[in-house]
C-alpha cells in the first residue's frame, strides 16, 4: 500500500475551517508532496480571503496538530506507522509563518530558527530578476546524468518557439556552457559594470567559464560560490526574458541548496537516468526543492534508451525507471531523451541547434523527444503560474 496525495487530501478535507467549510474546499491546501514515508503539506489559512487576519500562533499550532493527526491517520491506513511530516503554514506571499515538523512518534513541534536542519523557505530571502517572467532551475542528484545537456536543449527549444530565453551556467565548479554553446572564440563584454550576455543560437547566456581561467580548477567554498552566482545573476544585463534557465551545480549539498533558494524560482526540473541508483539521487534532489518550497515542474529521463544501427531500441539502463519515480513522487514526467551519438557530438562541438534537425540529430527520435520535452515544460510553467495566481485564465463570452 502506498500513501498518495489523494489520501492526504481526503484526510485534510475532514478538517473544518474556523470560518466555515473545510481546509480543502476553501482552497487552503496549496501543496501536498509525498515520498515513501515522508510527506509535506503547505497551507494558507486565509487563502482566497486576503482581508481576513491570520490566525494567532496558538490557533495555528492547534490546527497544525490536527493536520498532523489526520494525515498520520491516513498514513496508518496505508500501513505507514512512522510518517515524517512537515506542515508549513504560509501567508499570501508564500512566506512561511509557522513550520511544524512531526517526528516518527507523531509529535508535531515547531522548528526553531536555530535548528541547523531547518531549511530557509525559498520565498523568504529569494529575489526575482527584473524583466524575467519565469526562472527555472535544472538540477540533478549527481553529476554526469546530462543536466547541462537538458538545460541547454530546453533553452534552445524554448527559443525556437519564439520565446526570449536566457541560460545561466550556475554550475560554477565545472562550467560546460562555453563548450556546449561554442562560446570559446567570443569575449565577455562588460558595459558600465554590467555583464553583457552572449547571444548564440538564439539564446542569451552567461557562464563563469568565460570569466575565469578554464584550465584552473575552481575551489570555492560555500559563501564564495554564492557570491559568484549572485554576481552572474544580478550583474548581467538580461533585458526582457520569458524564461531564464539556470543550470544548477549537481547534487543536494550546500551549494546547490543555497543557490536554489536565493532566487525566486517558478519551479525546477529534475534530470535523472533510469537506473535505480540514479533515481535515489533524484528523489533526494526533488526533496531538496520541495523542502525549499520550490515546485518540481517535472522529471526528465535522460539516456533512457539507445537506438542501434539496426533501428531497434535497446533499454540499456532500464528505460522507464525515472518515469516510475516521477509517478511515485506525483511529479509530472516531461519526457525521455535517448542515448544519441549525434547529441554528444553536437554538444561537444557547440552546435546544439543541430539536435533539432533530423539530418544532424541522427534521425527523427531526438528532435521529437526534445520538442515533447519543451512542450511539456511550457505547459507545466503555465499551470504553475496559474496556481500561483500570476496569470489567471480569462473566459470571454460573446
Ligand atoms: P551533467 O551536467 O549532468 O554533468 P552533461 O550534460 O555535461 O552532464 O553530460 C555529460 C556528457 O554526457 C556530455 O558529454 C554529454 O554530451 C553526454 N550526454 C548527455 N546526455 C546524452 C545523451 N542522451 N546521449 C548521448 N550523450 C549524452
Amino acid at each position: 500500500m502506498t500513501l498518495t496525495k489523494d489520501h492526504i487530501n481526503e484526510a485534510l478535507s475532514a478538517i473544518a475551517h474556523p470560518s466555515g467549510g473545510d481546509l480543502v474546499s476553501r482552497g487552503c491546501v496549496l501543496n501536498i508532496a509525498v515520498c515513501d514515508e515522508h510527506a509535506s503539506v503547505r497551507i494558507c489559512m486565509t487563502q482566497g480571503n486576503p482581508s481576513e487576519s491570520q490566525p494567532s500562533r496558538d490557533q495555528l499550532a492547534k490546527m497544525g496538530a490536527l493536520v498532523d493527526s489526520m494525515v498520520r491517520g491516513a498514513a496508518k491506513d496505508q500501513g505507514i506507522d512512522a510518517l515524517g511530516l512537515i506542515v508549513d503554514f504560509v501567508d499570501h506571499q508564500g512566506e512561511v509563518i509557522m513550520k511544524l515538523k512531526g517526528d516518527a512518534k507523531g509529535v508535531a513541534r515547531e522548528q526553531s530558527k536555530d535548528d541547523p536542519k531547518t531549511p530557509t523557505p525559498q520565498n523568504s530571502g529569494a529575489t526575482g530578476v527584473p524583466g524575467v517572467k519565469h526562472i527555472i532551475a535544472v538540477g540533478a542528484g549527481k553529476g554526469g546524468v546530462g543536466k547541462t545537456t537538458v538545460a541547454v536543449n530546453l533553452a534552445i527549444g524554448l527559443a525556437r518557439k519564439g520565446h526570449a530565453v536566457g541560460l545561466l551556467d550556475g554550475d560554477i565548479y565545472g562550467p560546460s556552457l562555453p563548450t556546449m554553446l561554442g562560446l570559446h572564440s567570443m569575449e565577455q563584454v562588460v558595459l558600465d559594470g554590467a555583464l553583457q550576455p552572449f547571444m548564440a543560437h538564439g539564446v542569451k547566456s552567461i557562464t563563469m567559464g568565460k570569466l575565469v581561467d578554464a584550465e584552473k580548477p575552481l575551489i570555492w567554498r560555500g559563501p564564495m560560490a554564492h557570491g559568484a552566482f549572485h554576481q552572474l545573476i544580478e550583474r548581467t544585463q538580461w533585458g526582457e526574458l520569458d524564461y531564464l534557465i539556470i543550470d544548477l551545480p549537481p547534487g543536494t549539498g550546500d551549494v546547490p541548496l543555497t543557490l536554489a533558494q536565493s532566487v525566486q524560482l517558478t519551479g525546477a526540473v529534475v534530470v535523472c537516468t533510469p537506473q535505480r541508483v540514479a533515481q535515489d539521487d533524484a528523489v533526494r534532489a526533488s526533496a531538496m526543492f520541495e523542502s525549499l518550497g520550490v515546485e518540481v515542474l517535472g522529471v526528465v529521463e535522460n539516456m533512457s534508451y539507445f537506438i542501434g544501427d539496426d533501428g531497434k531500441e535497446y533499454d540499456i539502463f532500464g528505460r522507464g525507471g525515472a518515469q516510475q519515480m516521477a509517478q511515485r513522487l506525483n511529479h509530472p514526467f516531461l519526457g525521455a531523451i535517448p542515448i544519441n551519438m549525434a547529441l554528444r557530438e553536437n554538444s561537444d562541438g557547440g552546435k546544439p541547434t543541430h539536435n533539432f534537425d533530423p539530418k544532424t540529430a541522427g534521425g527523427e527520435a531526438l528532435p521529437k523527444a526534445l520538442e515533447t520535452l519543451v512542450d511539456q515544460l511550457e505547459a507545466q510553467v503555465t499551470l504553475a503560474s496559474m496556481s500561483k495566481g500570476a496569470s489567471k485564465p480569462t473566459l470571454t463570452v460573446s
